[in-house]
């Protein structure tokens, strides 16, 4: 496995894989892998010849007092990983590789950014945006895979892509979730033993909330009932959002809608978890 840091170095690597006629699939992330990441990897093995697999914690979609600083890194970690699961290049870029200009042209998220989680954390989606769109410049993917986990940021990517013609397919891949429900995070290691253990009750409100709905109550009964299970199995959980919405417009919910998304953002202790479940009504 290749281990690159440099934009050179990585378009040397590509060329020569390109010369041999190789598809590439892209698989963006942050670091400090899990399962869940490896989801994508095994995706993106199953559809292009040669995966690329980018780690690199992107300050521009941090806000201040956010945990930028305190993100988990363990690169050596994450490229044993990343070889073991067949990924062919590793590329982490230092920060300056990315951006050596302080102040050039920004990309505005829209629409889709101003909700969920883009209210409580303004341009985070912005600055998401301006790392994959680099990502996609320089590694051509026919193919880049993303999680359902982020589902916000599925639909924002989607939508990007779609309206400026950008010449590659965007797969999602389903939420991978530890065995009691919680989904698997990076920011996961940061819950003390009680938070972890009580962790869970986000999925499970997730579910009632969508139980709710499939039973006949009213988007707003299927919340209220959604927020009750929380407070009551969580209740050192503070919420930050639990919605109802239409996926994958993230439009409220209309007479008609079948495909429908849940989603939570809950403060827990010092994380922010956030997770959600798609559907038919
Ligand atoms: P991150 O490193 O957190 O930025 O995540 C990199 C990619 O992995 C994103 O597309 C995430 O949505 C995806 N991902 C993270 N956790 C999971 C999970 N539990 N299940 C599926 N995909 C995930």
């Amino acid at each position: 496995m290749q281990k690159l840091t440099s934009i050179a170095e990585l378009r040397a690597w590509l060329a020569r894989e390109r010369s041999h006629g190789h598809t590439m699939g892209l698989v963006p992330t942050m670091g400090a892998l899990h399962s869940g990441h490896m989801a994508l990897v095994e995706s993106a093995r199953a559809h292009c010849d040669r995966v690329v697999l980018s780690i690199f914690v992107n300050p521009r979609q941090f806000g201040p007092g956010e945990d930028f600083d305190a993100y988990p890194r363990d690169l050596a970690g994450d490229c044993a990983l990343a070889e073991a699961h067949g990924v062919d290049a590793v590329f982490a870029p230092p920060t300056e590789e990315m951006y050596p200009h302080a102040a050039g042209p920004l990309i505005v998220a829209g629409r889709q950014a101003n909700i969920l989680c883009g209210a409580s954390r303004p341009g985070h989606f912005d600055g998401v945006l301006q790392v994959v769109c680099k990502l996609f410049n320089l590694v051509q993917p026919e193919r880049a895979f993303f999680g359902q986990k982020d589902a916000q940021q599925v639909a924002i990517i989607q939508t990007f892509v779609r309206d400026y013609n950008l010449p590659l397919a965007i797969e999602v891949i389903p939420v991978v979730r530890e065995p009691d429900g919680l989904a698997k995070s990076s920011r996961n290691v940061y819950l003390g033993a009680e938070e972890r253990a009580a962790a869970p009750a986000i999925h499970a409100a997730l579910q009632l909330c969508r139980a709710q709905l499939q039973a006949g109550q009213t988007p707003a009964a299927a919340l209220q009932a959604a927020r009750a299970h929380l407070a009551q199995h969580l209740p050192q959980g503070r919420i930050d959002y639990f919605e109802l919405l239409a996926w994958p417009d993230l439009l409220p919910l209309a007479q008609g809608t079948r495909q429908c998304i849940a989603l939570a953002a809950v403060h827990l202790g010092r994380t922010r978890l956030i997770d959600n479940i798609t559907f038919e009504s």
